[in-house]
């Protein structure tokens, strides 16, 4: 029964309230876990748990902003009380990105993207790895993007952190495989969320995405949110220090 279900098994995933970590909350409640989830804006997370909650998913919150490490550790103090100290489940999802040129990227801009996509991410790993040694069976999955396996027009600064992300999993993989804690690294290309909008909403620029993906359109969150779904359960325990694209084809595109 245990093998395409999450029963019994508990989750932390960053960013739940919109976009990709929404779906991964929905897909991971759905399957039987108790997650918990966390946003900077009180009131749309507020109005997410009463959803959840009126669904039947057993998910609950904190407002804390994620680039600030003492607020990671009272997140994790939380989700250790919460969880009774064990944790199966961590999804490193928060992140966001500043479009600019390198030639014009601030001190400040560079360090707060470093922070909110990088810094987090380790720092949560860090912190969260007592609790998930004591589950027995770990699973780590970074939400990191295309933009650190090729180059593309994202912008040099989140390039570097997703590549690092990217590198962190095999590290991580190696380092704590003796806790059987697993990580991998999902890296999506366009999807519809609330961080892409704006762009997408230009013709122009959406048709440069298309005209790169075999598949001719950009992905939903719930095509990431199936995979993390499966990077959690028996069925992925052998599947360790990867990092999987989700892409619509776009990264094996050679002349399409
Ligand atoms: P969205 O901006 O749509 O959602 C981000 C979520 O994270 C929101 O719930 C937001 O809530 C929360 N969040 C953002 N910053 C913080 C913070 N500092 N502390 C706590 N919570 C925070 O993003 P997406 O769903 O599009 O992206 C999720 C991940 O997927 C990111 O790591 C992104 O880089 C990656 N990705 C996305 C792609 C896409 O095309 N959409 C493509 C490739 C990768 P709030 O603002 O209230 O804090």
């Amino acid at each position: 029964s245990g093998r395409w279900a999450l029963h019994g098994k508990t989750a932390l995933v960053t960013g739940g309230t919109r976009g990709i970590g929404r779906a991964v909350v929905e897909e991971l409640a759905a399957l039987g876990a108790a997650v918990h989830t966390c946003s900077r804006k009180e009131e749309e997370l507020g109005e997410r748990i009463k959803e959840w909650e009126a669904r039947g998913f057993r998910v609950t919150g904190s407002v804390c902003d994620l680039s600030a490490r003492d607020q990671r550790e009272r997140l994790l103090r939380e989700v250790a009380d919460h969880f009774g100290g064990k944790l199966d489940i961590l999804v490193n999802n928060v992140g966001t990105n500043i479009r600019n040129p390198t030639t014009e990227f601030s001190a400040e801009e560079y360090s707060f993207l470093m922070a909110t996509n990088l810094e987090s991410a380790y720092h949560l790993c860090q912190i969260a790895h007592p609790l998930l040694k004591l589950s027995g069976s770990g699973s780590i999955i970074f939400i990191s993007s295309v933009a650190g396996v090729v180059g593309i027009f994202s912008g040099s600064v989140y390039a570097m952190t997703k590549g690092a992300i990217n590198q962190l999993t095999k590290n991580l993989a190696c380092e704590w495989a003796k806790d059987n804690i697993r990580a991998n690294s999902v890296a999506p290309w366009y999807i519809a969320t609330s961080l892409t909008e704006g762009l997408l909403a230009n013709k122009n620029f959406e048709e440069q995405v298309v005209s790169r993906t075999p598949l001719g359109r950009v992905g939903e969150p719930g095509e990431i949110s199936a995979l993390d779904a499966f990077l959690c359960m028996p069925g992925s325990t052998y599947i360790t220090g990867q990092t999987i694209s989700v892409d619509g084809g776009m990264t094996v595109n050679g002349f399409y």
